[in-house]
This record gives structure tokens, sequence and C-alpha cells, in this order.
């Protein structure tokens, strides 16, 4: 997929492509068919966890997902603020 077309794509057409499709494929196979959470085989999805390479993503900008799992991550980006931060030490 050439860029100039891409990028004047909205995302709801983008997910309809072949690329998508390879990117999703690939996402899905690289993640052994199980959603990265929950490790069901069922209603797979793959999920952007960013946009960063939107059209031309990177193994690590996507994250293969149930559905329950990702509606659960759309939830979290609906947010009106993210979470507070936990802080990681050394300690237990
Ligand atoms: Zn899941």
């Amino acid at each position: 997929m050439s860029l100039p077309a891409a990028a004047t794509m909205s995302l709801a057409k983008y997910l309809l492509t072949p690329h998508w499709r390879r990117v999703r494929f690939a996402a899905i196979w690289a993640a052994g068919g199980l959603c990265a959470i929950c490790s069901s085989e069922k209603n797979l999805t793959v999920h952007h966890r960013n946009y960063d390479h939107l059209f031309a993503e990177t193994p690590a900008d996507v994250t293969c997902l149930c559905s329950r799992c990702n509606d659960g991550f759309e939830e979290i980006r609906l947010l009106p603020e993210a979470p507070a931060r936990v802080e990681q030490t050394d300690k237990c």
C-alpha cells in the first residue's frame, strides 16, 4: 500500500484492506492463536497498541486479543484520564 493513498484512508476502510489482513494474520500467528491476556482462542482481534506506524505497523505496534479483552482496553482508553501509574521499585 502506498503511503499517500493510506494517508487519506479512514481507519475503518484500512481495516478492510489486504494489507491489514496480512498484519492481522501475522499478529495472530505470532501470538500462537491466543489472546495475550486470557489465552482464549475465540473471537480474536488485533489491537493497536499505538498508532505511531498506522498503515505500516510493526509487530510491536499490535497485540492479539480476544474481543472481550479488547473491549476492556477500549473502555480504559475512553476514560477521561489514564489511571495513575504505579512506580516500580526493587522492593516487593
Ligand atoms: Zn482475552
